[in-house]
């Protein structure tokens, strides 16, 4: 259950020991709350002034014996208790998935992780907007534009490992998903180098969300039964073409604008037939989103004026989704229909 309470102003007691409720402590700051602490069960007399009747007490769950007589006393006292989760560990790198862009497609995992985070490197492609309403973390933007790296790659490894053997929960905000031309292997490979401990928490990945932002399925009975999913990041080797065209499934595209045209005439060279249908979904799940239809032979030019991020679709499962957007407007249609005849 989560309840949202204008905490401005008031006093809030954050009992726990100091390293167990750091992240605490910062999240009732953040919420506006003029925070006391009370770091061991008979610490108070030591951590300063407390409140005399505090509006709420945050008791953070940090395995000290002792606390509980005492909130019971508060809870008696009728003073609202919060039981708050512990910060974890110190000194570890998580890297977390943050799907196609909306706080809604990222993992509960994900949320714990931002939750639990001292600091938080992210991408311009994760779901930053809402970042400060998910942690109190230090928000550190290293996004990357292709071609344009604000912090290299080397420099973004450094960054994590030099901010975790700090002492720091570290957590690594990627699009999608880590392992999915994220480069998550290399940066976990750079933790262990270091010695620091490291986890990965996978994220929706948009070479399946994407598309199904536009309605269409990456597979379909009987229409395909598998999808491939292809960099385009640099143009394709001719090899690659005849292989892909002789495929049959559905080919997902990743970073395929700057290339879509080598792609389209490598696998019309290829074989493929000039009327596969074809789809470029930009800008998946943010303001703007936009899908353009055309086929292999026409998608060039229709596609000439999409841009990054987006992701291609190549196959028969495009017609699905076309298909389905028929269906859909018919039941609109039907709606506004039954609307309009209610209302008359
Ligand atoms: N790890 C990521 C992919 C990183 S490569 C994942 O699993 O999704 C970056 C590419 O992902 C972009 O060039 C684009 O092709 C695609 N992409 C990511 N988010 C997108 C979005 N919201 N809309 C469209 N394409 C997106």
């Amino acid at each position: 259950m989560q309840l949202s309470i204008d905490l401005t102003g008031r006093d809030v007691l954050v009992a726990g020991s100091d390293h167990a409720a750091r992240q605490a402590v910062r999240r009732y700051q953040a919420a506006g709350a003029v925070v006391y602490r009370l770091s061991t069960p008979q610490g108070a007399g030591h951590d300063g002034p407390l409140p005399e009747r505090p509006f709420l007490v945050a008791a953070v769950d940090d395995g000290q014996p002792g606390w509980e007589p005492l909130l019971d006393r508060c809870r008696a006292a009728g003073i609202p208790v919060a039981v708050e989760p512990a910060a974890g560990p110190v000194g570890h790198v998580t890297l977390v998935g943050g799907g196609p862009g909306t706080t809604e497609l990222l993992t509960v995992g994900a949320i714990k992780a931002l939750r639990d985070a001292d600091v938080v490197f992210y991408d311009r492609l994760a779901p930053c907007q809402d970042l400060p309403q998910l942690t109190s973390a230090e928000l550190v933007d290293v996004g990357k534009k292709p071609g344009h790296h604000k912090v290299g790659q080397a420099d973004i490894e450094k960054l994590m490992v030099e901010s975790a053997l700090a002492g720091n929960n570290v957590v690594r905000l990627k699009g999608g998903d880590p392992y999915v031309f994220g480069r998550g292997g290399e940066e976990v490979a750079s933790c262990v180098a270091a010695g620091v401990p490291v986890r990965v928490i996978s994220g929706v990945t948009s070479a399946i969300s994407v598309p199904a932002a536009a309605g269409i399925p990456v597979t379909h009975r009987e229409v395909s039964h598998m999808f491939t999913v292809v960099s385009g990041h640099a143009p394709l080797t001719e090899k690659e073409h005849q292989h892909l065209a002789g495929l049959g499934g559905t080919i997902v595209v990743l970073m395929g604008i700057g290339t879509l045209h080598q792609l389209a005439a490598g696998l019309r060279r290829a074989g493929m037939r000039t009327d596969m249908p074809m789809a470029v979904v930009e800008r998946g799940y943010r303001p703007g989103q936009r899908t353009t239809i055309a086929d292999l032979g026409s998608i060039t030019t229709a596609a000439a004026g999409c841009s990054n991020p987006a992701v291609l679709v190549i196959g028969e499962v495009v017609r699905v989704a076309e298909a389905n957007r028929g269906h859909a407007e018919a039941a609109a249609d039907l709606d506004r229909l039954a609307a309009s005849l209610l209302g008359s």
